[in-house]
Formats: structure tokens, sequence, C-alpha cells
């Protein structure tokens, strides 16, 4: 099967699918057109997955299709921003019909889960890469940083974490039970928090999208906005599942693994006070914002202890 014939076949199906918005042309020509209604700004970002880096090698097609969407989209929920469309350039080592349909699959029911439609792409020979472009627009001025924190803010995040980074102990197991297959739908299913997202927009200070960790992307978030803040590791979000699986390892892994995509932001105590209890419902406190620089974990300077600071490609040998 050629290149066009590859595209025509697994990827032209995916677009034109979704209610048209701000996508005005998609795939088949050189560009595709993407028209932003005047008084919205367009927000977008890039992400690669490289085969063995982001992703094992062998993992299953269908989830590397959702999970390389999610991963992508999750920036934007972290910006507040609504999705629009997204890019994608895929490079194969070889046209794996099985393994190209389990993929479409996978990137076709996320791509309808977040409505982010197919714009177009490139697709090439070469060692298993991804590379999603991810558009989104804003309400101008009304993207959420992660320079926006301010001392006496409150720190929130959503759903529960580290049940994706305990799932990488138990992705190689051929029998896993019902916790670990729990905590492996964290890692295979990861869900952007898109529509919390923009319903907090208003609300929000500063955000960001863990994917390093809580502590290292929550550290992104604090020297962005030169502040400091205090966490308390006893009102972190654990999962049922995790807590039994890791026992009192289970606070380490909702510090310090990634790949969960669930949000931390921040609050101003006035804006907590008013955000409806529908959205505070999704949200947990763990701690607050502070004028003085450095991230207390338990009243313990995380600066002064030997914490990971997140994934680095250039710097894991180290
Ligand atoms: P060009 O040579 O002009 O860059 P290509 O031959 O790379 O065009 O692609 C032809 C059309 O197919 C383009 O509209 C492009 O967006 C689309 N396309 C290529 N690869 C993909 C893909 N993996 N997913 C979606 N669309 C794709
Ligand atoms: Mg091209």
């Amino acid at each position: 099967m050629g290149e066009f014939e590859l595209i025509r076949r697994y990827f032209l199906p995916l677009a034109g699918r979704q209610k048209p918005r701000s996508l005005i042309l998609g795939p088949g020509d050189d560009c595709a057109i993407q028209r932003i209604p005047s008084g919205r700004d367009l927000v977008f970002s890039v992400d690669t997955l490289v085969e063995g880096v982001h992703f094992p090698r062998n993992y299953r097609p269908d989830h590397l299709g959702w999970r390389a969407l999610a991963v992508a989209a999750s920036d934007l929920a972290a910006m507040g921003a609504d999705p629009e469309c997204f890019t994608l350039a895929l490079t194969l080592p070889v046209v794996d019909e099985l393994w190209l349909e389990g993929f479409a699959c996978g990137l076709k029911s996320a791509s309808d889960a977040f409505g982010l439609e197919l714009a177009g792409g490139d697709t090439t020979s070469g060692p298993l890469t991804l590379s999603l472009q991810v558009h989104g627009t804003v309400e101008q001025g009304s993207g959420i940083r992660r320079s926006g924190a301010r001392p006496g803010d409150l720190i929130a995040v959503s759903g529960t974490l580290g049940n994706a980074g305990a799932a990488l102990d138990y992705l190689p197991d051929p029998n896993p039970s019902a916790d670990m297959l729990a905590v492996l739908e964290h890692y295979h299913r990861p869900w952007p928090r898109l529509d919390l997202a923009r319903a907090v927009r208003q609300y929000a200070n500063a955000a960001i999208d863990i994917s390093d960790g809580l502590l290292a992307d929550l550290g992104h978030i604090l020297a962005a906005s030169e502040v400091g803040g205090r966490v308390e590791s006893a009102r972190l979000p654990l999962s049922p599942a995790l807590t039994r699986l890791k026992g009192d390892m289970a606070v380490d892994y909702a510090l310090r693994s990634g790949d969960d995509y669930e949000l931390c932001l921040c609050f101003s105590p006035e804006n907590w006070e008013r955000a409806p209890e529908s959205l505070k419902s999704q949200l947990t406190v763990i701690g607050f914002v502070e004028a003085e620089p450095g991230l207390y974990l338990d009243g313990v300077d995380c600066r002064l202890e030997a914490v990971p600071a997140g994934f680095d490609h250039f710097r894991r040998h180290s």
C-alpha cells in the first residue's frame, strides 16, 4: 500500500465527521484552513511521542491512538481552551494494516470524545513516532497561564493522582488484578479535563496539566509566577485501587509520577468561594501559594530534597 492509499484508507475517514466549527478546510489540500472567530485567540501546541520513550514497544495501537490525542489535548485543557482541530505527523517503520486499523480506531474514539477534528497531517517511514499539533480557541485574553498564581491562592487538583504512574509497574503483567486494571485504565485511556477546565477558566489564576508529576508541574506554576507554595500530602486525592496496591507508597506515586493528565489549578480565596459547588466537587484543595519562593511538602523544603524535577529527556541518564 502506498502513502496516499494509506492516508485515504485510514485517516481521511476520520475527517469531516464533526459539526464544522472553525475548521473550514480539512485534509486533502496543501494546507488546512481554520477561521478564527473575531474576539477569540488561537491556542496551539505540539507533542511528539516516540516508541520506547513515551510508550512501550509493541504497545496496543488502539491505546496509542487514544493516548496520543489525549496527551496533546491535555495541553489545551491546561489553558482552558475550547478544542477545535489537530494535525497528525505519523512516522511508521512498516505498513501493518492491522496496526493501522487499531490505531485509527483509538484515534477516532478520542477525536469524538474530545471534540477535536482531524485537519491534516504527514505520513513518512522511519522509527515509530507521532507528532500531534492541537488547535483550540479561547475568548480573547482568557487563556489560563502558568504565571498567574498569587500569594494566598488555594492550590487544587482534579481527579486522583498517581494511578498512571503505578500502572507502569503492571504493563507487563499477563494476569492483572481488578485493582491493577483500574490503574492501567488511567494509563491507557487518560481523559484530559477539557470540560472542567473551560468551566473553571473564569475562576482560576493559573493552571497546568500534570504530565510529569505533581511536584514537578506545580513547580512550573510556582516558578513562572515567582511565588512559592505549601502542599500537605495527607490531602492528596488517591484512588482506592492505588492505595490498596501501593500502601504507604501511594502518596509518593501521587507526588512524583506523571502520565495522569489531571489539572493543577490556583484560585484566589474569593474566586474559590464564588465557584459553583459542581466544579469544586471535582477538585481537591491540597495546599496554598505563598510569597516566599520554594515548594514545601509537609513543611519540608522540596528543593533541598532529591526531588526529581520531572522527566527531562536529556538528563535521564545523569
Ligand atoms: P504535501 O506533499 O502537500 O505536504 P502530503 O502528500 O504530505 O501533502 O499530504 C496530502 C494530504 O494528506 C494533505 O492534505 C495532508 O494534510 C493529508 N495527510 C497526510 N498524512 C496524513 C495523516 N497522517 N493524517 C491526516 N491527513 C494526512
Ligand atoms: Mg507533506
